[in-house]
């Protein structure tokens, strides 16, 4: 197949456009979609610090690549890279360099905040006496929390993830089937919280294959193995679903973040968002008195007590 913008081979055929294009279309196209999200939402203004939450996956790669080349030439805006390294062995040890790769090539400062050296357990270590199903639980409530507060604490004023169209479009279509509507109107937070760095999505106009391609074909050092605690399986039977129909169904993802988007203001009218606390154990923003990676570490200490005193 040709491109239909300059004949030369086509290396993707985008259903929902019904357009053909080549390499260099393919990668025009996703940046051209990623910057006009990034001016409609105006996502980065003039003494931005951004964080880029950094996992060495191809979307977190995707996501710092772009943003430093759109702003190359605006000394006024900073940027830096985060890791956090959950202690996952044969995965994480594995992604860290590559996410240094990056960082080196692209001249960004690169944070890694380990669980290990912060909560005093690595993930592999925190799930040997857990159930497996609550791998992502941990992991996630950790993560976020290690995220926030180093974005934080290096001065960032902005924290940016790589989630793409599919990662947003399965949330949305999980909170439905769930029935959660509280979280669903969640997703789009109206107030900027005290100790909360506000997030910024850059990629949630690309569906997830095209950013794998974009990764390959701009060459970035990324890492392409699996978390092998990733075993959501409702997250997983969503995701298969939608890619179903998304082929059956061009356009679908879109459709899905379209419809979600204009019934979010509803929802944020029914369901307010009510002023965050401080955790009165470690001062970092929280719904309740005892925040939840508190509640969490309580009870790896607990554990860990337990299993002295049997040993
Ligand atoms: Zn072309
Ligand atoms: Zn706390």
């Amino acid at each position: 197949m040709k491109c239909d913008k300059c004949g030369k081979e086509a290396v993707i055929f985008q259903k929902y456009s019904g357009m053909h294009l080549c390499a260099a279309h393919e990668i025009d196209d996703v940046e051209r979609k990623i910057k006009k999200h990034m001016r409609q939402e105006r996502m980065v203004i003039p003494g931005d610090h951004i964080a880029v939450a950094m996992s060495g996956g191809k979307d977190s790669a995707a996501t710092l690549s772009i943003l430093v080349e759109t702003f190359r030439k605006r000394p006024d805006i900073k940027f830096s890279a985060i890791t956090i390294d959950e202690g996952i062995e044969g995965y994480r040890n594995n992604s860290v360099p590559k996410v240094k790769e990056l960082c080196d090539k692209l001249g960004v400062s690169h944070i890694i905040v380990s669980f290990k050296d912060d909560i005093g357990y690595t993930l592999d270590e925190m799930l040997k006496r857990e159930r497996k199903e609550a791998s992502c639980t941990y992991c996630g409530v950790f993560r976020r929390m290690l995220l926030n507060r180093t974005a934080r604490e290096i001065g960032a004023n902005k924290l940016a993830t790589g989630h793409n169209l599919d990662d947003d479009a399965q949330v949305v279509l999980m909170n439905v089937m769930n029935g959660d509507i509280e979280r669903l109107a969640r997703l789009r937070p109206s107030r900027i919280q005290e100790g909360l760095v506000p997030r910024i999505k850059p990629l949630m106009d690309v569906p997830e294959r095209e950013i794998a391609l974009y990764a390959f074909l701009k060459k970035l050092p990324f890492y392409m193995g699996e978390c092998p605690y990733a075993h959501e399986s409702l997250r997983g039977e969503i995701k298969d679903m939608m890619n179903e129909f998304e082929s059956r169904h061009p356009g679908t993802k879109y459709s899905v973040m379209r419809g979600f988007d204009s019934m979010v203001e509803c929802l944020k009218e029914k369901y307010k968002q009510v002023p965050l606390e401080r955790c009165e154990v470690c001062g970092e923003p929280s719904i309740e008195k005892l925040c939840q990676p508190c509640k969490l570490k309580k009870r790896l200490r607990i554990e860990k007590e337990k299993r002295d005193i049997l040993s």
